[in-house]
């Protein structure tokens, strides 16, 4: 089952103009939000992320932050599976073709997919990534629903073999193509400053927020293109991945070629997180 519009119904039944400036312009922006055991996952902190990417675009928020978690609710009761990933998305409606803003309601779906955490083979081996240069456009931080720069540099990836492509610009590391990349360098895990050139990771700042909890020695700053390529690890994190280890990069062994100690802990903090919140307790 999928919301649209206002109405709840079968995906299959779902219609959407052809006008739509989503599918004209790509003129919308989007959040994925991962449920564990049919409780939301860091809601206040997606919802806040998705204002941000509205404001960006300049597109009025069509519900209150209550109205989005009754909605998010009723789509993870109408679908089955205790862990799902509940993906919403807001275009600016439909009108004639033509740049300038519309005067026209939003077009509103969420639907939610069955939610599957990685598997033990690959936290155990790692992934391989390989790098690319950043040529998106410089407001990486809205979630926005063009992603074709990012589908092309993903493509890179597979085309590879690998799990990952981590973007380059002006010589310093900003984030995989759709993940955020951390890097340990002599048992320091550095972390790439929010900006412009990044999208805020909600799984990113749970890491720092493990981090900092838990004693690890972190520091967030700029990270070059030359520290990502002698890092001791690198892992990814997203909210459909959870956290990664990197252990390939460009074909070349990252370290020892095997997760490390950081990532290892790390993973470790994650999963206590995670089931802390299916208790209903930190994380909602
Ligand atoms: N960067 C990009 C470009 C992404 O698409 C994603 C996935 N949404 C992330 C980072 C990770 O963000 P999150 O941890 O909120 O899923």
């Amino acid at each position: 089952m999928i919301f649209l519009n206002g109405q709840f119904m079968p995906i299959e039944k779902a219609c959407i103009s052809v006008l739509d400036r989503g599918f004209i312009f790509g003129d919308g922006v989007y959040e994925v939000i991962p449920v564990y055991s049919r409780r939301p996952f860091r809601l206040a902190e997606h919802l806040s992320r998705l204002q941000h990417s509205l404001d960006g675009i300049r597109l009025n928020n069509p519900y209150s932050n209550v109205q989005w978690h009754e909605l998010i609710e009723q789509i993870i009761a109408q679908n089955d599976g205790e862990d799902q990933s509940v993906y919403l998305h807001i275009t600016r409606g439909v009108a004639k073709r033509d740049h300038a803003f519309p005067d026209v309601p939003p077009t509103v779906f969420i639907m939610s997919n069955t939610l599957l955490s990685p598997s033990k083979e690959l936290l155990k081996s790692g992934v391989a990534a390989v790098t690319a240069s950043d040529n998106r456009w410089v407001r990486c931080d809205i979630k926005a629903i063009s992603l074709l720069p990012n589908v092309l540099l993903r493509q890179v990836a597979v085309d590879a073999g690998a799990a990952e492509t981590i973007m380059i610009r002006d010589g310093y590391l900003t984030e995989g193509a759709a993940s955020n990349i951390f890097v340990v360098q002599d048992q320091v895990l550095l972390a790439p400053p929010k900006s412009h050139f990044m999208l805020p990771g909600i799984t990113y700042d749970v890491v720092l927020e493990l981090a900092a909890e838990n004693h690890i020695i972190h520091e967030v700053r700029e990270i070059s293109e030359d520290e990502l390529f002698s890092a001791d690890e690198i892992m990814l994190t997203s909210s459909m991945r959870e956290i990664m280890a990197v252990t390939r990069l460009n074909d070349q062994p990252v370290g020892t070629g095997s997760p490390g100690a950081m990532f290892t802990q790390l993973h470790q903090l994650y999963q206590q997180y995670k089931a802390t919140h299916m208790r209903g307790g930190a994380g909602e």
